[in-house]
């Protein structure tokens, strides 16, 4: 995965992280902010409905007043309309005072209107009056009077003096909350009818979720029994007002921003423990695969010992022949011994080739000379590569480019690519048994190059060549070119595969030039 993909990919997980964590915050907000909404609404409604039940059982108390004050044998209508007034100027929601006749209600007895009652509401009233028994009363509401309701009370009296008394009341004053009701509430009071005739206050249908709040009970009066309503709807900015959102959003931001430093340092400790035992094991595989090779090459490397050890036997005997004679040259037995000499170096040099091949010592990056390595893999291979009816061609730059690695590891690469090659061309007609190696400079640095001259590779196998275990091979492992791959980015260079212009396979090592080359720092 590219790593801006992954980055993406890591901040769009925090960034939902982080949604789902503050969705999650903001509803337990809400869902306390509405608990305490919930209950402060219970408790106000609670509180109005008591003042309303209070307020209405003073209109008993008045009609009793009042009723008395008619019943009084020498009363003067001066004395009723002084008590009359006295309660309208008192208790403003009271509108209306009048007294009418049950048998001939348009003969009206008393009113505190400017406008003397109806006919036709008189006679309304007087109906209802002749069906309750002195001293009871009985509450009604009329369309066209708008949020009012009536009290028709009884008085005594029989035949033509039977009279009612008449309280209107102004129902919205009755539920007056002496101020501003809160927002999204509704206020509604109903006749015994259920017909609703006080409104106050509106409610916009509820928000997405949010559930509404409802209080109904009737007044606590006997005569009264108006049935009290209180819808309200708390709003969205009411469960979760602007500043705990920004609250919530900034918590658990900081939150997922920690919990994602805290995730970052141990996925990094894990990265790294991984990387370590990583290294570890590669070391080890290069190490088993070079054994491996040793034992594959030993038969040449026997050869390769045998002339010089060989040579060594015949200068020693010759040397021994010319000392057994009589007239013996020193200058000849100093000959011998300085072949000898030579000879000895030269298979000393081949077994510390191989020993320095085969060391488990850890990767040492020191500035070396790639033409050197090329010529040291050269001599390790040449002689089985001969025996196998391969030649071997180095195509060296004059240059000596210098880079930063560890000889042996390089080493290792190069002699797999040639194994690979050699395997490639062992069966193509003597003119293509060939291995070319050489080395370049470019402007992207120094490359080591192994070209054959076998079949090349299938266009759709070049992608997977460097997948572990992928071999064409019968005996193969497909290890190989991996750790090649792995070995070459340790010193951060790469490894490239394809096909020759014409025929066979072009493997290339690019590797950094070591900056300030300077040529003796490989010598
Ligand atoms: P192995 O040699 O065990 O198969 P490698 O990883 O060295 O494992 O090579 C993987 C495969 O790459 C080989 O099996 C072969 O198919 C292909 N390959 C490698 N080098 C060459 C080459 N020079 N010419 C053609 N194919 C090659």
């Amino acid at each position: 995965m590219p790593s801006s993909m992954f980055v993406n990919s890591r901040v769009a997980g925090a960034l939902a992280t982080w949604l789902a964590l503050a969705a999650t915050a903001a509803v337990a907000v809400a869902a306390v902010n509405f608990v305490r909404l919930r209950d402060d609404f219970e408790t106000e409604a609670r509180t109005l409905h008591r003042i309303v039940s209070q307020r209405a059982d003073q209109h008993d108390a008045h009609l009793t007043s009042l009723a008395a004050v008619l019943a009084t044998p020498d009363r003067s209508s001066a004395t009723l309309d002084a008590v009359s007034e006295a309660v309208l100027r008192f208790y403003p929601r009271i509108t209306a005072i009048d007294v009418v006749r049950i048998v001939s209600p348009s003969d009206l007895v008393f009113s505190t209107r400017r406008s003397w009652l109806d006919e036709l509401k008189s006679s309304k009233f007087a109906t209802i009056a002749a069906e309750l028994v002195p001293g009871q009363t009985a509450v009604t509401t009329e369309p066209d009077d708008d949020a009012s309701y009536h009290l028709v009370k009884r008085l005594p009296g029989d035949g033509s003096r039977a009279s009612a008394l008449i309280m209107t009341v102004d129902g919205r004053r009755l539920v007056d909350t002496e101020g501003e009701l809160p927002p999204e509430t509704r206020l509604a009071l109903r006749d015994p009818s259920g017909r609703e005739f006080v409104q106050l206050g509106v409610t916009r249908p509820s928000a997405w979720l949010v559930p509404g709040l409802a209080f109904e009970k009737a007044l606590g009066s006997r005569s009264q029994p108006l049935l009290l309503q209180v819808v309200r709807r708390p709003t969205l900015g009411e469960l979760l007002p602007p500043l705990s959102a920004v609250l919530v959003a900034a918590i658990t931001g900081i939150g997922v921003l920690l919990a994602g430093v805290v995730l970052r340092e141990r996925r990094a400790a894990k990265e790294a423990r991984q990387r370590a035992s990583f290294h570890e094991h590669q070391a080890r595989l290069a190490h088993a695969m070079r054994v491996n090779t040793v034992g594959e090459m030993a038969s040449g490397i026997a050869h390769e010992l045998t002339q010089p050890l060989t040579a060594i036997l015949s200068r020693s005997q010759a040397g021994l022949r010319v000392a057994r004679s009589e007239f013996w040259e020193r200058s000849e037995i100093v000959d011998a011994l300085e072949a000898n000499v030579h000879l000895a170096k030269r298979a000393g040099d081949i077994l510390a080739r191989l020993r320095a091949y085969v060391s488990n010592s850890g990767p040492m990056p020191e500035p070396t000379n790639l033409n050197q390595l090329v010529r040291n893999v050269a001599d390790l291979v040449r002689s089985d590569l001969g025996r196998r009816g391969i030649i071997l061609q180095l195509a060296l730059t004059p240059d000596e480019p210098i880079s930063m690695i560890d000889r042996v590891s390089i080493e290792q690469v190069v002699h797999n690519l040639v194994r690979n090659a050699a395997d490639a061309i062992e069966t193509m007609p003597q003119e293509r048994r060939t291995v070319l190696m050489a080395t370049a400079i470019d402007s992207n640095g120094a490359a080591i190059i192994v070209t054959d001259r076998g079949l090349g590779i299938p266009p759709a196998d070049l992608p997977r060549l460097f997948e572990p275990f992928f071999t064409t091979k019968p005996e193969g492992m497909g290890l190989g070119l991996p750790l090649c791959e792995r070995l070459v980015e340790n010193f951060s260079g790469r490894i490239t595969a394809a096909n020759g212009p014409v025929d066979g396979a072009i493997f290339t090592v690019h590797l950094p030039l070591l900056a300030e080359s300077p040529k003796e720092a490989a010598e």
